[in-house]
């Protein structure tokens, strides 16, 4: 939300300010724009005005009265009084009643308002005009006596409450105007406030202002003026009250903005059978659906609705009791949605058959429900494609791709304390399964046929295969860009990470959670949803995808799939606008097949390290590894590489001629070995030799920082055969899949480069092998040789690393770990406790901090342009699926972004509304070629 200007408040110069706006019959002073001054509900009043709705006649005092009243030690202009005076004037013209008249009484309601809605700051007193003297003029007027006192109780008990602070002071107090109320109820032996008579009514009048007079020492005002500016000074008061204070600070809200008072004549849906009130939404709140959804009661005030004393009535019922009306209401259904073009929440009442508005305002919806009524009001042509994109957040989109529990059954789960605990929502859906506790239970239970979640404390890349057969992963360490974490989204799992209160024992086969009694054991089933990070026992419907099921599993027709066609116009509508390229993070040809059906435009990042652990190819990595020798080494790579080449024929096979950006080894090589003694003795037995030397070379290998260590380029600067072997097997792939017909562009990107001699020295072994397999096969193919950036040097010093790199990608999972000095693998101890102090304002490996990494990252796309004005610039830490982040990266002119195959769709929707919002100059030549791609 943009923080408001600071509004200077010049009191001296007040005498021409108009501080009251009316609003009535058919004139209005104020509009919907004017939400600043008025706060929503004094605008829109204004509004529904302006446009010819019933609105019972009132007025607002802006909210630079309130500003004024806090500058000035609680006072008020000095023209406020008049001004109010003369609009009360109109109002009594409007409707036919007089403020204060014992005959003709009118009643007001006074409410407060900020622009931004903030729910219950302050509550609203109706029937303010009433005493002894005017109960007797509505009791003429309404012929209803008991009605009468009813309001009359009713508007003590709220101005006793709200204004004159008599309320329970602490959560197990009884409001002492119930207890009042109660006491009478059983003196007569009733049970409903409904049963009492208008005598009784009278008797609580008098109790309550008695019971004021008692606990407060102040009298209630009888007189309606006193009545008012009490009232008056209670909403403005409630703007500095603690509640509202939190409120404001936690959704942004600038306290110089203040709040207005809007005043407004009482209509009474409580006058008798011929009235009512209700409240609905103008579409399904829920579902989006097209249809009007509401509920409404006869003869009851608008509490009643809320308060569930009574069970209000669906509003399609209101066509029986009162055709009119509910016609009418329809109509301005209409009226309001094609004004405001935007699904609206309103209230009305009905009194004595004539139907008024007292509120509209935008309605509260599901995700899904804001999807598909942006989409729904392009079709009826109500809004442009433009806002209907910059409606959707594109986070909202996991609604449409992922599967989501339930959401009837979760809540009663949580309702039943099945709630174990939250960790990071790390990858999006919902999955419930029996929990395992490593890898291979996790493979034997899914061959079983059962779901799986596996629960480790962190993973690693042993745990790939089992991760694979889980429908979900949880973790008790890590944060957002760990191995869980980043693996589980790009296979697409559900995923919750760095749960902290998980108490997870292997030995056991159990887990506990801290501050709760049960032990969970393996095989006991457990619900995790990655969207929100919640863990929760027991097993939980789940509701899968259409789009997933059209894109993915091919086993839905998109013709009778709805969500589906939803899915597929908001995507085309994304691409017409987006001015940077979406790539995917994959590294299978299952994961590219995917990414591609969602939109990918090319990989941005292969993890080559993560083609290491299928069927066959551990045995020679790890052989490598403990080799002694070059020699040995080149051996083992030997076996290496028939693996590797065939990987990337498939991936390149899947891309079809899309560009493919394949990273060189890069973690630290203990990761490829096994860590437990039953490993460590097959592998010596495989290998032949002592398990006693496995295990030296093990310890001799292990790091205490191996996320600073021996990995990234290092690895290939002091072992090059490794960068020959996988150079050899991406471009003899190169040649055979080309001589397939199928045209390949390969991207060899060097990791965690600082110093430009580093790239040099790998860059010489890429184009040195290049040339031998173009010569070896005699053949040509083009490729390219890049970088990543993502230590600090290296974006300091991207001028001269762009003398050789042809491309940079920005690897901010670990630029941010560097820059920030903070470990990508141990932060779910502490970053959600500094996000929650607001230090920082989002998880920074999550979205990208920037005014920090995204400051390095400024720096190296100009020093980069600097000396190769067209090098191509991308991103494939997570954060590129991010859509802040991917915000970021339009802005500082990014060519694309890399993410996860199943938040490419996110992608494109967060570059299109990045696009809306910062168009770039200059898009022709790029939108040519991003549709040129598309096309393919
Ligand atoms: C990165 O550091 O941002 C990156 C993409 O590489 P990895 O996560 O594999 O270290
Ligand atoms: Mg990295």
């Amino acid at each position: 939300m943009a923080k408001a200007k600071p509004r200077k408040v010049q009191p001296k110069k007040s005498g021409k300010q108009k501080f009251v706006y009316y609003f009535g019959g058919n004139k209005a002073d104020g509009k919907a724009e004017m939400k600043g001054l008025l706060g929503g509900k004094g605008a829109n009043l204004a509004e529904m005005v302006n446009i010819g709705l019933p609105v019972p006649a009132g007025f607002t005092i802006t909210t630079e009265v309130c500003t004024w009243y806090y500058a000035n030690e609680k006072r008020y202009p000095k023209e406020l009084e008049e001004q109010v005076a003369k609009a009360l004037k109109r109002v009594e013209k409007e409707m036919g009643g007089v403020f204060g008249d014992p005959k003709n009484p009118l009643l007001l309601s006074v409410r407060s308002g900020s622009r931004a809605s903030m729910p219950g700051m302050m509550d609203t007193i109706l029937n303010l005009g009433l005493n002894d003297e005017t109960v007797k003029g509505l009791i003429e007027k309404s012929a209803n006596e008991r009605f009468a006192y009813d309001s009359y109780r009713r508007f003590v008990q709220m101005y006793g409450d709200v204004v004159l602070d008599l309320k329970p002071k602490t959560k197990t107090d009884i409001d002492p105007f119930e207890e009042i109320l109660e006491k009478m109820k059983h003196d007569r032996g009733v049970s409903l406030d409904i049963e009492l008579d208008a005598e009784d009514l009278k008797e609580l009048v008098r109790l309550f202002k008695e019971a004021i007079k008692r606990e407060t020492g102040r009298t209630f005002p009888d007189d309606p003026w006193e009545q008012l500016w009490g009232a008056i000074g209670a909403v403005f008061n409630s703007w500095m009250n603690p509640r509202a204070i939190v409120y404001r600070k936690l959704n942004d809200i600038p306290s110089d903005w203040g709040t207005a008072v809007s005043i407004q004549s009482m209509v009474f849906g409580n006058a008798g059978e011929d009235s009512g009130t209700g409240v609905a939404f103008t579409r399904d709140a829920a579902t989006g659906e097209n249809i009007f959804y509401g509920e409404f009661l006869m003869n009851a005030q608008g509490e009643d609705v809320v308060a569930g004393t009574r069970n209000p009535l669906p509003i399609v019922q209101l066509k029986d009791k009162d055709p009119k009306s509910f016609k009418q209401l329809m109509e301005f259904r209409s009226i309001l949605e094609k004004h405001y073009r935007e699904m609206l929440d309103i209230e009305f009442t009905i009194q004595h058959g004539k139907l008024y508005m007292l509120q509209c305002r935008v309605g509260k919806r599901t995700a899904f429900a804001a999807i598909r009524i942006a989409v729904d009001m392009v079709k009826e042509k109500l809004i442009t494609a433009e806002e209907a994109l910059l409606r959707i957040e594109p986070d909202q989109l996991n609604q449409l791709l992922r599967p989501i529990f339930d959401p009837k059954a979760k809540m009663r789960a949580i309702e039943e304390n099945r709630l174990l605990a939250k960790g990071l929502n790390a990858g999006p859906g919902a999955a419930s399964g029996v929990v395992v506790f490593n890898a291979e239970d996790a493979v034997k239970f899914a061959k079983n046929g059962l779901p799986v979640i596996l629960a480790r404390i962190e993973t690693s890349p042993e745990d790939i295969q089992g991760m694979d057969a889980s429908e979900g992963i949880l973790t008790a360490r890590g944060g957002m860009t760990s191995h869980a974490a980043l693996v589980a989204r790009q296979m697409g799992k559900v995923c919750v990470a760095g749960c902290d209160p998980l108490k997870i024992d292997y030995k056991a086969s159990e887990m506990r959670i801290a501050g709760r009694k049960e032990v969970i054991q393996e095989g006991d089933y457990i619900s995790i949803d990655g969207s929100t990070g919640e863990v929760l026992s027991g097993q939980l419907p789940t509701l899968p995808s259409e789009v997933l099921q059209v894109l993915i599993d091919e086993t839905l027709d998109p013709d009778s799939a709805p969500v589906y066609k939803m899915y597929e116009r908001i995507m085309r509508w994304a691409d017409k606008h987006r001015q940077i390229n979406i790539r995917t993070n994959a590294d299978q040809p299952d994961q590219s097949a995917n990414a591609v059906a969602f939109g990918a435009e090319g990989i941005g990042l292969c993890r080559t390290e993560h083609m290491f652990f299928g069927e066959g190819k551990i045995g020679p990595m790890r052989e490598m590894i403990l080799a002694d020798t070059v020699e040995d080494r080149r051996k083992a790579l030997a076996k290496l590489l028939p693996f590797q080449r065939k990987d990337f024929e498939g991936i390149f096979e899947a891309m079809n001629g899309r560009p493919v950006t394949i990273r060189t080894i890069d973690p630290p090589l203990h990761e490829f070995l096994p860590h437990d003694d039953k490993g460590q003795k097959e592998l010596a037995d495989m290998l032949g030799i002592p398990a006693a030397k496995v295990r030296e070379r093990i310890e001799a290998l292990h790091e205490f920082n191996p996320m600073l260590g021996f990995r990234g380029c290092r690895l290939g600067v002091v072992y090059p055969e490794i960068t020959e072997m996988q150079s050899r097997a991406i471009f003899e792939a190169t040649v055979n899949v080309l001589e397939r017909g199928i045209k390949v562009l390969p991207e060899i990107m060097i990791p965690l480069v600082g110093h430009v001699k580093e790239l040099k020295s790998q860059e010489e072994i890429v184009r040195r092998v290049a040339a031998e397999v173009m010569k070896e096969n005699k053949t040509k193919f083009k490729y390219l040789v890049g970088t990543m950036i993502e230590i600090p040097r290296g974006a300091i010093t991207a001028d001269e690393i762009a003398e050789v790199a042809e491309f940079f990608s920005f690897g901010t999972n670990d630029l941010t770990q560097t820059a920030l000095g903070v470990s990508r693998d141990d932060s779910g101890r502490f970053l959600p406790v500094y996000v929650e102090k607001d230090i920082y304002q989002r998880d920074p490996f999550e979205s990208i901090d920037r005014p920090g990494v995204g400051f390095l990252m400024k720096y190296a796309v100009s020093g980069g342009r600097s000396t190769r004005p067209d090098i191509k610039l991308g991103i494939c830490g997570e954060h590129g699926g991010e859509p802040l982040s991917v915000e970021f990266c339009h802005d500082i002119g990014l060519d694309y972004v890399s993410c996860s195959p199943f938040r490419v769709p996110i992608a494109r929707l967060a570059a299109a509304r990045a696009a809306l919002k910062n168009p770039r100059p200059n898009t022709k030549k790029a939108a040519k070629k991003k549709s040129k791609r598309a096309k393919k």
